[in-house]
């Protein structure tokens, strides 16, 4: 789960990672209260799940009251884009800062490298810039260190890691206690992302962190119960805000076959077949175990709402979720979803035969029953009209 901006800096906060004061608004009015209140001059950013934001006009500077209202006004009204341009994100809250003064602009952050079952930690005197482009240009600005969980980040290892990245030598010290404290809210506070982008230098020789980035571990969600707040925060595509409501594991694509399938595993393998017999999938859809009749009538409802989507290609292996009760779930959703679209169902594994018959049974124009997964998908591609 994604973390807004200031929601981020909220959890920074509470690890003692240093931010500005400010607070979120949404509306004009607010903002005016909030600048008014922490004083100019003052920096108004757009709250959106992704960065960029400062290169499409969404982080602005006031300094003073009739600045801050064109600024809030105009932020309001933003639709901030994905890298890829395909995905925008309409600006609902923004967030009010006191303006800090920059000498220098850092990167630092904390994640897992799974490959090397370590924690990473990167640290780039180059900061402000997105840290993909640092690494293509110039990977040696890039400092990293590996921590091994159970060691943990000792003090010589992260003094020697923030010297080796030739910062400032003003900003060694703060930027080492920021450090430890960025760490705790990686571990303590279950992220798997704990990234500042800048973390600056001040002239006065403080450091401090100017945007956050945090993911949290849905998986350790039980621990967190304060986390409840941030449940239900905007993903730019209305299909995954559906989704997640429903408790799906859902993503939007842009092909045509809708997808539902149980287990991850399962889901991108479908979402692999389709293309390797020349379709396209609209989306990948877990419904994971327990593929019931209600469950089904969620999936099936946010996949219907998609208006790219011409056929649904159900793929479901029976494991302790026998095929029988997912075909009677297919069924029963059928009649209780109005679909726009026709349903090919692949199924396998723990009563198989059974489940087929009942499709079978309840077969139609808008129920084609496919023993295989490479048969069901190239009818379901056919019927999508090839992609
Ligand atoms: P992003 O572009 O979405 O990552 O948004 P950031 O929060 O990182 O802000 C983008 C850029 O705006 C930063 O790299 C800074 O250069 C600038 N900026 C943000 N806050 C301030 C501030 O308080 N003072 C000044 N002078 N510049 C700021
Ligand atoms: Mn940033």
């Amino acid at each position: 789960m994604d973390l807004l901006e200031y929601q981020g800096k909220q959890y920074f906060s509470k690890y003692g990672v240093p931010v500005s004061e400010g607070g979120a608004a949404e509306t004009v009015e607010q903002a005016v209260e909030i600048a008014e209140r922490i004083g100019y001059p003052a920096v108004i950013k757009a709250q959106v799940l992704i960065g960029g934001r400062g290169k499409q006009g969404g982080v602005k500077i006031a300094n003073n009251l009739e600045e801050l209202k064109m600024h809030a006004e105009n932020i309001l009204k933003l639709t901030i884009y994905d890298r890829t341009g395909t995905i925008g994100y309409p600006v609902k809250v923004v967030w009010i800062e006191r303006a800090s003064d920059i000498s220098e602009e850092y990167y630092a952050s904390f994640t897992l490298d799974r490959s090397q079952k370590k924690h990473l930690g990167m640290l780039s005197a180059e900061g402000g810039v997105e840290i993909e482009v640092v690494a293509e240009n110039n990977p040696d600005a890039i400092s990293k260190i590996w921590i091994d969980p159970v060691v943990g980040l000792t003090d010589e290892a992260l003094t020697a890691w923030v010297k080796a990245a030739k910062l400032n030598p003003k900003a060694e010290q703060g930027t080492i206690d920021i450090l430890r404290k960025l760490y705790d809210v990686y571990i303590k506070g279950d992220a798997s992302l704990a990234e500042i982008n800048p973390l600056i230098l001040t002239p006065e020789g403080k450091v401090h962190a100017l945007d956050a980035k945090v993911t949290l571990d849905e998986a350790a969600a039980y621990r967190h119960p304060e986390w409840a707040e941030f449940v239900g925060l905007d993903s730019g595509d209305e299909r995954e805000r559906a989704a997640a409501e429903k408790d799906l594991q859902y993503v939007g694509l842009d092909g045509s076959v809708g997808i539902i399938a149980n287990g991850a595993g399962l889901a991108m393998s479908t979402v692999d077949i389709i293309t390797q017999v020349g379709g396209k999938a609209a989306n990948f859809l877990d419904i994971g175990g327990g593929a019931n009749a209600d469950r089904m009538v969620d999936a099936l409802t946010v996949i219907n709402d998609d208006p790219a989507v011409k056929v649904i290609f159900i793929n479901i292996f029976g494991g302790i979720t026998r095929c029988d009760d997912v075909a009677n779930g297919i069924v029963q959703a059928k009649s209780r979803v109005n679909l726009k679209a026709p349903l090919v169902v692949r199924l396998d594994g723990t009563n198989a035969e059974l489940g087929r018959k009942i499709l079978v049974d309840n077969a139609s124009d808008t129920l084609i029953m496919k023993p295989d997964m490479l048969s069901a998908a190239k009818t379901a591609v056919a019927m999508a009209g090839g992609n």
